[in-house]
């Protein structure tokens, strides 16, 4: 069954008024998860927002099954977040390290994972291990297993980068974590909602994952993965009176399940529209999904590939739904600038987001246009007419 792109469209309030080319930033929200939101936030200002919260409690645990039904997590395995970030960090700075202690990074880190490896560099010792792709611009999986010693305390991946199309092995990843018994980090954040992700079949212990961008949920929302049988190897960095039960005056329990990693104040609606973003995409079909976003996004490439003065930059053998590319001579500012006039969204991607990765192919500020699948072959040559009155003309 191939995606209804018409019915998609009418379902996107967005798609009529903006030619939205910045899925990896912020998905455009279809019409339901719009009403979810809302609807949720009138009920709290009608009846309270704790009365709201009880009463829409079924909403609010469907969105954990949602989440579990899509990555194939159990339950008590997903703790809800504000951001992929911070869903990310739970798990990092929640493992204690020893100075020495080793933890492996991809060229593909996003800036915030590196910065936190740097920060507990700086203060605990640790070791990084950045290890260098492979000639298809992916993650060389021998090279990683290759270094992995007995002092290796974690590994880190990016399953889909911020700045190019590539899509990192996560599955032979896990295969080596599994078999040298090192916990597992993936960063999903760019590739939950766009490409299908499954827990067991990557073999990861850990997964972080935003609401707003492929998955189309409410900003301010995210989650974290957490394998039961892992939950030992880290301690929540930070505890509250959600995450942890005060059983006498000086004792505490943590929750047994992923929900010691949340904390009790949340946004409600934003979360309860996740739930109706994941629901949503269930419905259309992830292998559709990503299909759809695939060959849109190896369209655009071709297309821009043919504009005199341009280079495309995505790497990777597998690659999904996120370009990026520059000019010869136009600068991507000012590139962004004209395409800001006509209501075209892309985002500029700066090499200080994956600095491993930026310096090693030597990237300039480059324009990130990424699809998803309710994009269209006409907004593709519409988008590629432009850029090419903008850079030759
Ligand atoms: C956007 C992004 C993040 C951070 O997600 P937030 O929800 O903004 O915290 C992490 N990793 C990658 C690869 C990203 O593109």
């Amino acid at each position: 069954m191939s995606l209804d792109i018409l019915a998609i469209r009418k379902d996107t309030p967005g798609a009529e008024s903006v030619l939205h080319f910045n899925n990896a930033g912020t998905g455009l929200t279809p019409g339901p998860v719009l009403s979810a939101v809302t609807d949720h936030l009138r009920l709290e200002a009608m009846i309270g927002g704790y009365e709201a919260h009880h009463k829409a409690d079924l909403l609010y645990q469907d969105t954990y099954s949602a989440i579990e039904e899509l990555i194939g997590a159990k339950p008590g395995e997903i703790a809800l977040a504000e951001n992929a970030t911070r869903a990310w960090d739970q798990v990092f700075y929640g493992m204690k390290f020893s100075p020495g202690d080793r933890v492996i990074a991809d060229q593909a880190s996003y800036a915030s994972s590196y910065i936190a490896m740097l920060q507990r560099v700086k203060n605990d010792g640790i070791v990084i291990d950045a290890i260098p792709n492979d000639e298809f611009g992916q993650v060389d999986v021998a090279l990683l297993e290759k270094s992995i010693t007995g002092k290796t305390r974690l590994i880190c991946a990016t399953h889909v980068p911020t700045n190019s199309g590539l899509v990192n092995p996560a599955r032979e990843i896990g295969i080596v974590a599994q078999k040298q018994g090192v916990p597992y980090l993936l960063d999903a954040c760019q590739s939950v909602g766009q490409v299908p992700v499954n827990v067991n079949d990557i073999g990861c212990d850990f997964l972080s994952a935003t609401g707003r961008k492929y998955l189309r949920g409410p900003r301010g929302t995210g989650f974290l993965y957490v394998r039961t049988s892992s939950i030992d190897w880290v301690e929540p960095p930070f505890l509250d009176l959600h995450a942890a039960v005060w059983t006498k005056m000086n004792e505490y329990e943590m929750r047994p399940d992923a929900s010691r990693f949340e904390n009790w104040e949340g946004y409600v609606a934003g979360k309860i529209g996740l739930g109706r973003a994941v629901r949503y995409l269930l419905d259309l079909g992830p292998e559709q999904a990503f299909a759809r976003i695939a060959t849109l996004a190896n369209a655009l490439r071709s297309a821009l590939r043919a504009i005199p003065g341009i280079d495309v930059h995505d790497i990777g053998r597998v690659k999904g739904g996120i370009v990026t590319f520059s000019h010869h001579k136009k600068q991507a500012q000012d590139i962004k600038i004209e395409l800001d006039a006509q209501r075209i969204n892309v985002q500029l991607s700066f090499p200080e987001w994956s600095r491993l990765d930026a310096e090693t192919r030597g990237l300039p500020v480059m324009i990130r246009a990424s699809v998803h699948y309710y994009n269209t072959e006409q907004e593709i040559d519409r988008f590629c007419h432009c850029i090419d009155q903008i850079c030759n003309s």
